[in-house]
């Protein structure tokens, strides 16, 4: 295993440092396109209490991608989208994408002032109910966890050892998981429930999440800032007219705080899990005109797949040659 994963690397780096990645990602045909997807940029130590692996990259590790991005590829806008969607035009050779979903603070710290050195348009999705002082729910079970007194942990959704640290990290997993599988709103229950158990967290001087105003502002600078539902629930695990309420609400507040609401969405979590074809014929029935969900793909943008269009997860562990063979349509063949 160790050996394949030698191999790969060597190959990856082959493919990068010959040139051939960018070779390669020519040849995706007419609106090939590349959606990144970012959550955040930051180092661990920044804000300890945030669960670190929403991390997608370090703020060097971000720089480098962006600097790679404007050199040999090329990174486009919403609005690009947008009129690619609506056959106005075609989108350009190596067309790149990068999306940035919940709307935490390093989005104004790292993400948006280092895309805009190499003049990058990244696109925020925001939960329109957790700019000011919004707590995730992942974050919240992370804390929980992290600070729970006790060497187990007993809930509805099974008992677990926290003896070890090791241990409190495949608790995480699991329990998260399983709130996953279940009813949502009963799953926030046990979050909130075991949130408040444990030790509380030190007050910061700064919301983990940016606030409207500042939001505002990125939107003035050309941020396109998108709904992402209004308090991110999985869709597929409340009822129905409740996912619909939410997609609609997010909208609304979005066009009341920020005065534009663009036609895009991105559905929570989004795997194949979390979405369905009701909810796509629900946002095209509200106008929505590019939604995008976490299947981890590259593909040609079309009209058909512009309502769940897949998006290249970005890693902290990602290399830059293992980024760049994620730009190409092998990608879409031969995956990770
Ligand atoms: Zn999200």
């Amino acid at each position: 295993m160790a050996l394949k994963k030698k191999i790969k690397n060597t190959l990856l780096q082959m493919i990068y440092k010959s040139g051939f990645a960018r070779v390669l990602a020519g040849f995706g045909g007419n609106n090939f396109l590349t959606a990144l997807n970012y959550h955040r940029v930051d180092y661990p130590e920044n804000r300890p209490w945030l669960d670190p692996s929403l991390i997608s990259a370090t703020p060097e590790q971000f720089e480098e991608q962006m600097r790679l991005l404007r050199r040999d590829y090329c990174p486009i806008s919403i609005d690009d989208v947008l009129s690619a969607i609506d056959g106005q035009k075609t989108l350009p050779k190596r067309a790149v994408l990068v999306t940035v979903d919940d709307g935490y603070r390093d989005f104004k710290e790292y993400i948006f002032p280092i895309a805009a050195r190499y003049d990058i348009q990244p696109l925020l999705f925001v939960p329109t109910a957790y700019p000011e002082a919004g707590v995730f729910w992942w974050d919240k079970l992370y804390w929980a966890l992290q600070n729970w007194d006790a060497d187990t942990l007993e809930t509805a959704y099974g008992n677990y050892d926290l003896s070890t640290p090791a241990k409190r990290e495949i608790a995480l997993k699991l329990l998260r998981a399983k709130i996953k599988a279940g009813d949502f709103r009963e799953g926030m229950g046990l979050v909130d429930t075991l949130y408040k158990g444990s030790k509380p967290k030190a007050k910061s001087d700064t919301t983990d999440i940016i606030n409207w105003d500042e939001l505002r502002e990125l939107g003035r600078k050309g941020v396109c800032v998108a709904a992402h539902t209004h308090s991110h629930p999985l869709l597929t695990r409340i009822p129905f007219d409740e996912a619909c309420a939410e997609i609609k609400e997010s909208q609304e507040n979005i066009q009341k705080e920020m005065d534009k609401a663009f036609p895009v969405f991105a559905f929570p979590d989004g795997q194949p899990d979390f979405f369905s074809p009701k909810l796509i014929r629900f946002l095209e029935a509200e106008g929505i005109k590019f939604a995008v969900t976490t299947i981890d793909k590259n593909v040609q943008l079309t009209k058909e797949n512009a309502l769940f269009f897949p998006r290249v997860g970005v890693f902290r562990k990602l290399s830059l040659a293992a980024f760049a063979y994620r730009l190409t349509p092998l990608y879409q063949l031969l995956g990770k």
